[in-house]
């Protein structure tokens, strides 16, 4: 009898000392190299690097490879996870069609170069999709390689790169050629649902400052989680439930059935503009302060929203489709 009431006791102090979930925002980079690809440090320096800098988690993306991270635990804090990864990396004569597999349960088959360069992509996202992965499209302007022509038709992919900080990488529009924010404007004027990263494309750690190297620190995405696991980080991007940022931090993005709205973190005396943004890219609100909010009127077919800052910095969140 004794022992029952002490068992009932055990069971009702483990459920109240069980930890509560608690909803919080962890900061990432999902695009890196090491020296197992063209990078120049050793997978053990980058985690440190990113672990140091006050990231929660990095995903090494080294060409067509997995690079061990098991070893690196040691060296980790209880913040911190490795996601692993690879950049399945491709060429069609001058062209690079580059796909990032993040979290794969499975080794990634090679993928096979298509007779269209939205083949080629179609076949890399079947890859990483295949190995349990969830598949992001990297650099679409390097080489001004990718257009909204070839990711129209691809199924099975949500995640694309908005802002990769290499300088080759021709984020923005210029010289007449469309900039990645008119690329995912198109896709989503198409009701496709794409989603924007900001990711470092880290190849270059030794400190040299040239404007052409590849830092880490850059871009990054923060993601909206209950527990600091890969399943769940890439389930959060896999959905859009993350911004991408160059520096603006938010203390939260609150979407209801009415309304978008943001808060946005103070810093010193920065000031800050918000963009709400519907099809074909139209401004549809402009709004200053801290508390930027936008009222749906239905027929906008989807809501995102940027902001930028008087430093230069800017977040992007993600599309919120209206339905009538
Ligand atoms: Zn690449
Ligand atoms: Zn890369």
């Amino acid at each position: 009898m004794k022992k029952t009431w002490i068992t009932v006791i055990l069971l009702i102090s483990a459920a109240s000392w069980a930890p509560a979930q608690t909803v919080r925002w962890v900061k990432g980079n999902t695009h890196a190299h090491t020296r197992n690809s063209d990078g120049n440090e050793t997978p053990r320096r980058v985690m440190r690097w990113y672990q140091d800098y006050g990231y929660n988690f990095l995903v090494i993306t080294d060409h067509d490879m997995m690079t061990e991270t098991a070893s690196l635990d040691s060296d980790k804090n209880d913040d911190f996870i490795l996601i692993p990864g690879l950049e399945i990396t491709r060429s069609m004569d001058k062209l690079r069609v580059h796909v990032n597999a993040l979290n794969p349960k499975r080794p990634v088959a090679a993928s096979v170069v298509g007779q269209t360069v939205a083949q080629t992509l179609q076949n890399s996202i079947d890859a990483a999709r295949t190995a349990g992965a969830i598949p992001q499209i990297n650099h679409p302007n390097w080489r001004w390689s990718l257009t909204a022509e070839d990711l129209k038709g691809l199924s099975g992919v949500h995640l694309f790169e908005l802002l990769n900080i290499n300088r080759d990488s021709n984020n923005f529009a210029a010289g007449g050629q469309p900039g990645t924010e008119e690329l995912w404007d198109a896709l989503l004027s198409q009701g496709l649902a794409f989603y924007g990263v900001a990711s470092d494309d880290a190849h270059d750690y030794l400190g040299d400052f040239f404007p052409d190297k590849a830092y880490p620190g850059k871009g990054w995405v923060l993601v909206r989680v209950s527990e600091l696991t890969p399943e769940a980080v890439c389930a959060a991007l896999d959905k859009g439930d993350f911004y991408a940022s160059t520096g603006v931090e938010l203390a939260d993005v609150s979407v209801t059935k009415n309304s978008y709205s943001l808060a946005i973190k103070s810093l010193g005396d920065t000031a800050y503009t918000t963009l709400f943004i519907g099809k074909e890219g139209k401004v549809l609100k402009k709004e200053f302060g801290l508390n930027p909010s936008y009222s749906f009127a239905g027929d906008e077919l989807y809501v995102r929203a940027k902001v930028i800052s008087s430093a230069g910095e800017m977040a992007f969140c993600q599309p919120v489709f209206i339905k009538k």
